[in-house]
């Protein structure tokens, strides 16, 4: 047998091994909940991939909700869009309660618990399918919420819920809740070198 021949054997031996593994893992696979996905860590993409899973479930037609705990008046691409095109999905910004520039503590506090008290409602929400928590760990980072009190209405969501946390940090209590965790790693990032944000790709 030539090399040639037995490096054909070889790969259709090694992907017959894998399909059996994945086949495998499929099968083992039964339960039907909705989940917690944590996008997390340093590189870019947390947000944009909380979308994407936003975009996927509106596809199916199910109902979706979004919070956002950012700061500032900050416009980006994905809420011109909901807002333009999803009116209907509720939709809710930190946004211009936050306070960080003035420093105000107390009023951090204040905007941060008016924010969550809508995410709770969401989690509440039966006909929700999924719900995106957008920047919730900064929230906990900074103790403006009860961390226990975040983590006990993710775990009593209605069955069929999924929920997605995004954020950098968020705590071993969190990471344990999630069903999937992801730490998204910086390799490089454009504006290190000097290229300004673009819309429709960082905003
Ligand atoms: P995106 O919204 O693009 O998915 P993200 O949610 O992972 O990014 P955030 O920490 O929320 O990241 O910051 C959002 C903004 O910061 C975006 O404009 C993004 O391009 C930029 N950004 C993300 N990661 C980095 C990084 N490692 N270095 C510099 N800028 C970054
Ligand atoms: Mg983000």
């Amino acid at each position: 047998m030539d090399d040639e021949k037995r490096a054909q054997l070889k790969h259709k031996f090694e992907q017959a091994r894998q399909k059996e593994r994945i086949d495998a893992n499929i099968a083992r696979a039964t339960e039907e909940r909705g989940i917690v996905v944590f996008i997390t860590g340093n590189g870019k993409g947390k947000t944009t991939s909380a979308f994407g899973m936003m975009m996927r479930s509106l596809g199916y037609g199910h109902k979706v909700g979004l919070v956002q705990f950012v700061k500032g008046k900050q416009q980006s691409g994905e809420e011109l869009f909901i807002r333009e095109n999803h009116p209907e999905i509720p939709f809710y910004q930190m946004g211009t309660g936050f306070t960080w520039d003035t420093q105000d503590r107390a009023g951090d506090i204040a905007a941060a618990e008016k924010t969550w008290a809508f995410a709770e409602t969401l989690l509440k929400d039966e006909t929700l399918r999924l719900v995106v928590l957008d920047e919730l760990t900064y929230m906990i980072g900074f103790k403006y919420l009860d961390e226990q009190k975040i983590i006990d209405a993710i775990k009593n969501r209605p069955v069929e819920q999924s929920v997605v946390i995004t954020g950098r940090g968020g705590g071993t209590a969190l990471r344990e809740l999630a069903d999937t965790v992801s730490e998204i790693e910086s390799v490089k990032h454009a504006y290190e070198s000097g290229v300004k944000a673009r819309a429709g790709v960082d905003y």
